[in-house]
């Protein structure tokens, strides 16, 4: 079985949300239930065997999309967040990780080493992202503490404006040009995570963010969970340029299985084939390379093509890509290595 390590999930959101209504979070994962996509036991099923798991700031309702006969929609931004209710959010969300880490369920992996072991262990490396910063303040004392409880990866922005730059809407079709990047409380986030060594995630910020980044960012550019705008033409995938600039920078794509921004018309339907899926691989290797492609399902946090279902089902896309002419040691970067590499550099890790 080919080992996954994925760039995007949502898990510890689908677990917040269960704890909120009386659910054991713990349990939920350890145990697993039916609903969602990732715990232990649909992880073991499937080979995943880790990826970065997101506290996910959340906005308490999305407003409603606009959409028209053709299937075009548009969702407004949703409303920014104060600090202090989104800091409890992220709190909440980073204590459920290290009680799961308590109870054995998994091991919050702080360095590529680490993430060797848990595998070597048989243990979900989980490796803690912040989806949107409204839990930082612009002086990033926070920073200092999410970085020192595990923190190492984290997104600017997610889709909303925060004190640190301007997010995309979910809009389709539509550029990813929709509105102003980076602050400057936003410039010097990005600054002090190529210092400490945290990775920043290029998904969800708008092309004028992306830009931003890349000009300030000493480190490949990473876009976590976005796919070929080429494709399917959503705000939240990546141009042909944005793409040629991630080469560039030997940075990384993950693939998102969210099947908005896989499928040429954008529907929200699990009747979505594995070609699409495959499609989308071949052209983003076409456009960056074997080296800076991977995947970032968005696991528990999108709909996934029924083919695929949840985790359990990851090794059907694997043999899908081996069905596509993929061998052994493409999967091997697709599924895992080349997450490693940009991880690595982020975190000013050598390689051993
Ligand atoms: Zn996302």
């Amino acid at each position: 079985m080919q080992a996954v390590f994925d760039g995007h999930n949502d898990v510890l959101y689908r677990l917040w949300k269960n704890g909120a209504k009386g659910g054991d979070p713990v349990a939920d994962f350890i145990e697993g239930t039916e609903q969602g996509h990732i715990d232990m036991p649909r992880a073991r099923k499937g080979g995943l065997a880790g990826g970065l798991c997101a506290i996910y700031i959340t906005s308490p309702n999305m407003p409603d999309a606009v959409r028209d006969e053709n299937g075009h929609y548009a969702i407004p931004l949703c409303q920014s967040l104060e600090r202090a209710p989104s800091l409890d959010i992220a709190v909440d969300m980073a204590s459920i990780a290290f009680r799961i880490e308590r109870a054995g369920g998994w091991k919050i992996c702080r360095t590529c080493a680490d993430i060797d072991a848990a595998e070597k262990e048989g243990k979900f490396a989980a490796v803690l992202h912040m989806e949107g910063c409204e839990a930082i303040d612009a002086d990033l004392a926070e920073l200092d503490v999410f970085y020192a409880a595990g923190l190492r990866s984290l997104g600017p922005v997610w889709s909303r404006n925060t004190i640190f730059g301007h997010g995309v809407p979910f809009a389709f079709p539509s550029s990813p040009d929709t509105g102003p990047g980076l602050t400057e409380a936003g410039k010097r986030l990005v600054k002090e995570c190529n210092r400490i060594g945290i990775a920043i995630d290029l998904s969800h910020i708008t092309e004028k963010g992306f830009w931003d980044v890349a000009k300030l960012s000493d480190q490949p550019l990473i876009a976590s969970h976005s796919n070929a705008h080429a494709i399917t033409p959503i705000s939240r995938n990546l141009t042909d340029k944005q793409l040629a600039a991630v080469r560039d920078s030997n940075g990384l794509v993950g693939l998102n299985f969210a099947v908005t921004m896989l499928r040429k018309d954008g529907a929200n339907s699990v009747d979505t084939p594995l070609y699409d899926m495959i499609r989308n691989i071949d052209y983003l290797v076409e456009h960056v390379g074997i080296d800076s492609v991977a995947l970032g399902s968005d696991f528990d946090g999108a709909t996934m093509p029924a083919e695929i279902g949840d985790a359990a089902g990851l090794q059907n896309l694997v043999a899908a890509l081996r069905t596509a002419g993929y061998d052994d040691a493409d999967l091997a970067k697709i599924c895992r290595e080349n997450w490693m590499r940009v991880l690595r550099s982020a975190w000013h890790e050598a390689v051993v």
